[in-house]
């Protein structure tokens, strides 16, 4: 037949000019793209034998990819089923669909992902050619073979061509600036990244051997692919090691896995693929994206994200699914209804096999919890769903190392750690070593204590107060969030030393605590017992949780810059403040009962005032009960001053006072700078 020239049947011209800036930074997909059209072309030739339309010999299949560098082609040859002038002119001229342009300019970010489905995939070899040859002879009896060949200019020849064998030639010529592509080392890594599991053999070349000084060719194909990877096999036909194994070839540079999930699904949706737990110690970030994703065993990223729910991504394996719709744009993922539902199935599939490891086989389950428990705190923290499932394997240890579900832990502390309304109080510790006086403290009254030592504990026990109860029924305290009494208030009524005495020990501690920079303290006194420390620094659960989240959120910095605030508790109860107490009547009982006599009278005074003034709105006040009630104000505050002063100068000798508040600080880290050297000279010089 004659030579035939013609123009690519798109709706513009440009098309080419879109394809290689669109998709510059993906030049690399091309490859993939005419390897799939090959194993495509292999695949629908061997249906054909099947069902008995194609009788001749199928042959081996194998497709070949060449490099001529001094020609400078890249050449893929396949064995399938070719094409005829008539099929040529249908699949390669016409492209697809009209308006392309319009919709690359639409999807710019996800043309590499969309070109694929879309018919364009052919035409991406124009990313790096300068002209592309198809030398093809159809399976069809008695077809000839012919050429098409195009200059990346919508126009093109085709033309009849010798070819002996069988299937097609993709000859690509490849642009100046495209060299690298002429590199075998750059085609063997593409080959490896995108054919690795193809299901028809690919060869580049042959096998290399070192022989007599220089690396020299063998006889053997280089065949880059495994055929039949482990997901598309029989998982009942599968060994452990195989699965290891194939971990392994996947991440060499990884610990063995945790344990793995077979997937395989096909209705209503199709996949398959393998998942891995693998250990996850400490860093969210670090061992993301290792999900690789494949359409019919084509890489198509290893970028999972919108598709699977985020926690899921620290997971790693493959995906295998043509019903992942790779033509939309990655954020229309989530919306997408077979999206949603594999995200469901896999999140489903998760928690149903870490449940049915938990319940066969406890002792392993508990023995990797700490590789897991990032992975399933993150996965109840972001999935309501998986919640769902995954408190009933999800565990807890105390700070003494014992493990407890979550229904065994509420149920083992409910009767010691119910406070006087109703509420189910745990008691944690985040550092073992940091909080031991307080952890003892909180033993010594028989409460047990968890370690939540982890990176996502903070929003976990938020998350968990509100699963386990009614709002309000169940409290997560740590366990130097408050003195021991009052972590668990069982009754109102603690023997309290008086108010008196409390309000002079919080004057005479206000006065020696030192200066701490981003900490503030708030004192006061309470009886704890006489074998409680004498001082204990505690700190709000809430405030201290909201500075821990802020550290975790964004747009929460307002709570991260504001000072750490401790409340500075003084144990009546403890022998030296017993003894300070004494000094403190003997010493100043005096000097304060003409200033407490005159505070009582102008506290008096003030209650007069207000109470007289009480029903009258401000604006009807006269000047002078303005004035009286400023007067008597003033005179309060004049007296409490002198007071504080007295109290002052008094603690300032109080060397036993002064000890144990910075004794009390440096158990908490906090004694630091120039407060450190005074106590460490006031130690000595106690010696
Ligand atoms: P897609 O593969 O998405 O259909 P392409 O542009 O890659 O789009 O290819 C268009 C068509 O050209 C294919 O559907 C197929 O019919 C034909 N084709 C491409 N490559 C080959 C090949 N190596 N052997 C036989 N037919 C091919």
């Amino acid at each position: 037949m004659a030579t035939q020239k013609g123009n690519i049947g798109i709706t513009t011209e440009n098309i080419f000019p879109v394809i290689k800036k669109f998709l510059y930074s993906d030049h690399e997909i091309f490859l993939r793209e005419v390897v799939a059209n090959a194993v495509d072309a292999s695949q629908k030739l061997s249906t054909l034998a099947a069902k008995g339309e194609f009788k001749g010999e199928t042959g081996d299949l194998t497709i070949h990819i060449s490099i001529d560098k001094e020609a400078g082609t890249l050449t893929i040859s396949d064995h399938g089923i070719g094409m005829t002038r008539e099929e040529i002119d249908r699949y390669i001229n016409q492209i697809a669909f009209s308006g392309a342009t319009d919709f690359l300019e639409k999807y710019k970010e996800d043309a590499a992902t969309i070109i694929g489905h879309f018919g364009l995939g052919f035409y991406s070899t124009f990313m790096v050619s300068k002209q592309v040859d198809i030398v093809t002879r159809s399976w069809q009896d008695g077809a000839a073979a012919v050429k098409w060949s195009c200059d990346g200019t919508p126009s093109f020849t085709i033309e009849d061509a010798e070819k002996a064998e069988r299937g097609t030639d993709i000859v690509l010529h490849i642009d100046d600036d495209c060299k690298e592509f002429l590199e075998k080392e750059r085609i063997e890594t593409l080959l490896r990244k995108y054919c690795r599991f193809l299901p028809i053999p690919i060869a580049f070349g042959h096998k290399t051997e070192w022989k007599d000084g220089t690396q020299q060719e063998t006889d053997e194909l280089n065949v880059i692919n495994d055929t039949e990877p482990l997901w598309v096999k029989t998982p009942s036909a599968l060994k452990d090691e195989d699965y290891q194994k194939f971990y392994r070839d996947l991440y060499p540079m990884h610990d063995e896995p945790l344990f793995w999930i077979h997937l395989n699904v096909d209705y209503p949706f199709n996949l398959t693929g393998v998942l891995y737990f693998p250990k996850i110690k400490n860093n969210i970030d670090i061992h993301r994206n290792k999900i690789q994703l494949y359409c019919n065993q084509v890489f198509v990223t290893d970028s999972v994200e919108n598709i699977v729910p985020d926690f899921l991504t620290l997971l790693h394996g493959v995906i295998d699914s043509p019903d992942i719709p790779l033509n939309v744009s990655r954020s229309y993922l989530q919306s997408d209804r077979n999206v949603k539902k594999i995200s469901t199935y896999i999140t489903k599939k998760v928690a149903d096999r870490l449940k049915s490891i938990f319940q066969s086989d406890r002792p392993q389950f508990e023995s990797k919890w700490n590789d897991l428990k990032l992975f399933i705190h993150y996965g109840i923290l972001s999935e309501p769903e998986f919640y769902d499932k995954a408190k009933t394997f999800a565990l807890l240890y105390d700070v003494d190392g014992k493990c407890y579900t979550y229904d065994e832990y509420q149920s083992a502390i409910k009767e010691n750690q119910t406070d006087k309304d109703g509420c189910l109080v745990c008691l944690y510790a985040s550092d073992r070593t940091a909080q031991h006086s307080y952890i003892e403290a909180v033993k010594a009254k028989g409460y047990n204590v968890l370690l939540l030592d982890g990176q996502l504990d903070t929003p976990l026990v938020s998350t968990l107060e509100q699963k386990w109860g009614e709002p309000g029924k169940v409290r997560f305290v740590r366990v130097d969030s408050d003195t021991p009494e009052l972590l668990i208030k069982k009754d109102d009524t603690t023997s309290e030393a008086d108010e008196a005495t409390k309000n002079n020990l919080s004057a005479v501690f206000t006065a020696i605590l030192p200066t701490i920079e981003k900490a503030d303290f708030h004192v006061n006194a309470a009886a704890m017992g006489a074998d409680a420390a004498p001082i204990v620094i505690t700190q709000s659960e809430y405030m201290r949780r909201m500075k821990e989240m802020a550290s975790l959120q964004q747009g929460m910095s307002f709570y991260g810059e504001m000072p750490d605030m401790y409340s500075l508790v003084i144990n009546t109860d403890h022998r030296l403040v017993a003894n300070l107490t004494a000094t403190f009547h003997e010493t100043l009982d005096e000097k304060l009962a003409p200033i407490d006599a005159e505070l009582r009278g102008l506290n008096a005074r003030r209650t007069a005032i207000e109470d007289a003034q009480k029903d009258v709105k401000p604006e009807n006040l006269t000047e002078s009960e303005k004035e009286d009630k400023k007067q008597v104000m003033a005179d309060i505050e004049k007296q409490e001053a002198e007071r504080t002063a007295v109290i002052a100068a008094f603690a300032k000798d109080q060397k036993v006072a002064a000890q144990l508040v910075d004794l009390a600080l440096l158990q908490n880290g906090l004694l630091r700078g120039e407060s450190l050297t005074a106590f460490v000279k006031r130690s000595i010089d106690l010696i």
